[in-house]
């Protein structure tokens, strides 16, 4: 396998490159549409063929690089089926499985920090990784408050599915705020604050007491990324610093 882990610092976004080593296809996973000539050039240095960009969710503070990425790639685009999106090559659902070559990325349907948020679980030679988008991130979760976030929903994801994995399943966020690059499902489960609730009233509480300032740009990026990244006329920037995806 080869893995990379890219960031973006203006929406301290991380991307994932992954791509067989055999075949030579590669996917992308929460692409920026600034980085796409990055992309580009990396694809090509390593002699891969990108097949897949995936994004984790409709993102709110950056646009995707994934309609750049077809045009220039002709790759297949793929987002959550509830999002309202109509220009992505194919809508994923729970359970759905993506080959890069020998390489299966599943994907798990974790809603909360939105209603069209995934996680991407990948096996390699017997460790488990899981791309977590903003359901968790490292000590922290992304915030419920828009986009028909829940975080009920969230609640489930988290206490439900993702904490169900392996212990030393290796978590890869869609953005770090801290410089953290990684983490395991055990450490999380033992230190991040958000998950050492008393039960899911708790968690409620917790998650619509944040109030955190919407991420800048929503109202421009939200609409571009439902057009796959080109940005749409008539809507103008909010102010406010982005956080927490
Ligand atoms: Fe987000």
């Amino acid at each position: 396998m080869i893995f990379r882990q890219l960031f973006e610092r203006e929406s301290s976004t991380y991307t994932y490159l992954i791509a067989c080593e055999e075949t030579r296809e590669a996917a992308l996973i929460d692409t920026v549409k600034e980085d796409v000539p990055k992309y580009l050039q990396l694809l090509k240095e390593l002699n891969l063929k990108l097949v897949y960009v995936l994004d984790t969710h409709t993102h709110a503070d950056h646009v995707t690089g994934a309609g750049d990425l077809r045009d220039a790639t002709g790759c297949v685009t793929l987002l959550g089926e509830k999002s309202n999106s109509a220009c992505v090559s194919q809508p994923l659902q729970d359970d759905d499985e993506v080959n890069i070559g020998s390489l299966t990325l599943k994907a798990l349907f974790t809603p909360g920090h939105t209603d069209d948020s995934y996680s991407f679980l990948l096996d390699h030679q017997g460790q488990t990784y899981v791309f977590t988008g903003d359901t968790l991130l490292i000590r922290g979760t992304g915030r419920t408050d828009f986009q028909n976030g829940s975080a009920t929903d969230q609640y489930h994801s988290l206490f439900d599915k993702l904490l169900h994995l392996p212990e030393d399943t290796i978590v890869y966020p869609a953005h770090d705020y801290k410089g953290w690059t990684l983490s395991t499902i055990a450490e999380e489960a033992a230190h991040n604050p958000r998950l050492q609730v008393r039960d899911i009233q708790a968690y409620v509480e917790l998650m619509n007491n944040l109030k955190l300032p919407n991420p800048k740009m929503m109202d421009v990026t939200v609409p571009a990324n439902q057009a796959c990244g080109q940005p749409q006329p008539n809507n103008r920037a909010n102010s406010g610093q982005g956080f927490q995806g």
